[in-house]
This record gives structure tokens, sequence and C-alpha cells, in this order.
């Protein structure tokens, strides 16, 4: 698999002098190219700040949330754990932008508090619970300098009952195959079609890349999982995201796929007050969009219906009646009408956990 030149992408690091002697801070100075330049913070010292900046301090709260999903929502069950915080993309609708716009790369030394804590919380835990890292920094896209996917897959091979979901709008998936995978992980990608992401996801892979990344992933007997999300309807949209279906599985066997999730555009009122004077001109983001039961502007429902409606026909066509779609952020309601399935809130944590390990290969041949 061809992968772009290692180039990292911040330039400058900043470590907290109490984060500096922890384990994970030495390996991540040890891989740091000597170009990158490293200063030790003392607690009176300014916070860092800027997507170009990384920060290793200590986490001092909780690694192990769940997912904040949304009033009304039907909930699948999602953890978040967070060894990491922000992203070095620029996705124009990514709601990092409006919560954290000037927040540092942020990267937690202490990973032995992350590790106890998600061991107590899995001791507790009946039946199958997905946890994964993509939620507030993106899984892999720093991976060959923080080593998380690594960690990650050993910490979570202890924990067969958990399912691991690494997300990722990156390609950087060298450190999954360098390693036998563990039946529990999964491999995820947010897909869009390529001209999307070109105009609205900068700094990431694109959709080639990724697919090739997650075929490498596939092959080498992971499942893997797909985000289209966010769908946005501009023109054209029916058959640029038929375009990337057909794409995905020409790529991926239907039987490595483990989930698929859909959500169409969203986002809070207050991201167009702070955003829209440079999204101006862009018809995506200035539509026909409606608050929802939650205060989020959305697609009017007809046309959200009529999107999760396509795409689900079209990954069913092309994946099988047995591939697990479901919707992000969405209604009971909406669930029915776009799926034909009302679920019951605990129904679609098992139904997505059966999905991750139906058909697993035994990995111990590789
Ligand atoms: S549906 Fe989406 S937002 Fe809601 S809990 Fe699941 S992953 Fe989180």
């Amino acid at each position: 698999m061809r992968a772009r030149p290692f180039a990292p992408p911040f330039d400058r690091v900043e470590v907290d002098a109490d984060a500096a002697p922890l384990p994970f801070a030495e390996r991540f100075l040890a891989r740091l190219p000597g170009s990158i330049p490293v200063r030790l913070r003392q607690p009176r010292d300014p916070a860092p700040a800027g997507r170009r900046t990384v920060h290793v301090t200590r986490e001092p709260g909780a690694f192990l949330k769940p997912c904040p999903c949304s009033p009304g929502a039907v909930r699948c069950g999602y953890r978040v754990f967070t060894p990491a915080f922000q992203c070095p993309f620029g996705c124009t609708y990514c709601f990092l932008r409006l919560y954290a716009p000037d927040a540092p790369l942020t990267l937690y030394a202490n990973l032995e508090d992350a590790e106890a804590e998600l061991a107590a919380a899995a001791r507790k835990w009946e039946g199958s619970v997905r946890v994964g890292t993509g939620q507030f920094a993106d899984s892999l896209a720093l991976d060959p300098w923080t080593g998380h996917a690594r960690w990650l897959l050993d910490l979570f091979e202890r924990l067969p009952g958990v399912q691991l979901e690494l997300k990722t709008k990156s390609a950087r998936v060298e450190a999954l195959l360098d390693r036998r995978p563990p039946p529990n992980a999964v491999a995820a990608w947010s897909v869009n079609p390529p001209e999307r992401i070109a105009s609205d996801e900068p700094g990431s892979a694109t959709l080639a890349e990724r697919l090739e990344a997650a075929a490498a992933a596939a092959r080498a007997g992971y499942r893997v999982g797909f985000h289209f999300d966010p769908v946005v309807a501009e023109e054209g949209w029916e058959a640029a995201y038929r375009g990337v279906i057909g794409a995905l599985f020409e790529a991926v066997e239907p039987s490595r796929v483990a989930w698929v999730s859909l959500g169409t555009l969203r986002f809070p009122p207050r991201f167009l007050e702070e955003w829209g004077p440079r999204l101006r001109g862009r018809r995506a983001f200035f539509g026909e969009l409606v608050p929802g039961e939650d205060g989020k502007l959305r697609y009017f429902w007809p046309l959200r219906k009529r999107v999760y409606r396509v795409l689900a026909e079209a990954l069913r066509r092309e994946g099988g009646p047995e591939l697990r779609v479901y919707l992000c952020m969405e209604s009971p309601a909406m669930w029915g009408a776009a799926l034909g399935w009302r679920p019951r809130e605990d129904e679609v944590e098992g139904y997505l956990a059966a999905g991750a390990s139906a058909g697993a290969p035994d990995p111990g041949g590789r």
C-alpha cells in the first residue's frame, strides 16, 4: 500500500513539566523528527494554542464517557475513549471548529490512568460494548508519532467483550498491518464523495487512499466500518454517494464490513453565527435547514428520509441484506420511516455488536 510521506501535521511541541517523565511522553518525543522544536512548559506558562501545536499533558478527568448523542435520538450505546483531543484536519463541518477552534493537538500522557479506568468500567459492562477513540480526535492521523493504535489494540485484546473502533479520515494503518488483528477491533473510515473531500476536508486522505487503507486492513483480518457522515445533499448527491458505495464494495468484501452509519449534515445555529461569514456563498451550508427537536439545524424531514432510504437501499443492494446500517443522531420515527425498524435503545448496541463479530475469521493463521 502506498502512503503519503510521513510529514507531521504539526510544527511545534509543548510538553508539560509534570507529563514529561511519563512513558508515553518519552516514546512520543523519541519518535519526533529533529526538525520539530520541543519546549518544556511550566505551570504558569501561557496555554498552548492552535492546531499546528502538539500539547503533551495529563488528563485530570475521565478518559471514558458515553457518547453525548442528541436529545430524542436513538442512541447506539457508543462509548468514547479519549487519549487525545483535537484533529489536524480542517473539515468545514466539524463540531470541534465551534467548541475548540484554537485548541492544540492535545495528547494525554497519563495513559496508565486511562487503562485503569477502562478496565474498571469493563468489569461492570454486560454484553458487548462498543468503544471508539474517533469522536474528539482522529484515531489514526497522528499514529506514526503517538503509537496509539498499537497501545489500543494491545489493551482491547485483553478485553474480549469490548469492541474497539478506530475511526479516521487518514490512511495511517501501518500499525494495524504490523500486528495480528484482535478479533474485537474494527478499523473505520468516514467517507464522502471525492469532490466533497477535496472542498471540505482539507489535509485528510482522499477517498481512494481511505478505501485502499480499508482494503489493506480487511485483507489483514480486520473488520472495517464506514461512516457516511455528514451526508451533504447538494445537487447531484444521489449519483455522488452511489459512486462512493460502488467504490467501497469494490475495495472491501461486504463480509468484512462490521457496520455503516448514516448521518446528514447538522450543526447548532451558533455554528453559522461563528463560521457563516467564511462559508458565504456555499449552498451546502445555507440551504433549507430547519431546527430539530435538539435545536440543531438539519435538512427538512422529507429530504433526510429520502437520503437515508436511498443510501440504505444502495448499501444493502451492493453489500447484501445482512449489512448493519444505522442512523446517527436520528429519532425513532426517522429510523422507522427510513429503515423500516424502530429499535428500542438497547437493541441497536446488540445489532451492531453482532456485525462486528459475525463471520470473524480466525486471525491466528497470520
Ligand atoms: S447514534 Fe451517533 S451520536 Fe448517538 S450514541 Fe451513537 S454514535 Fe453517538
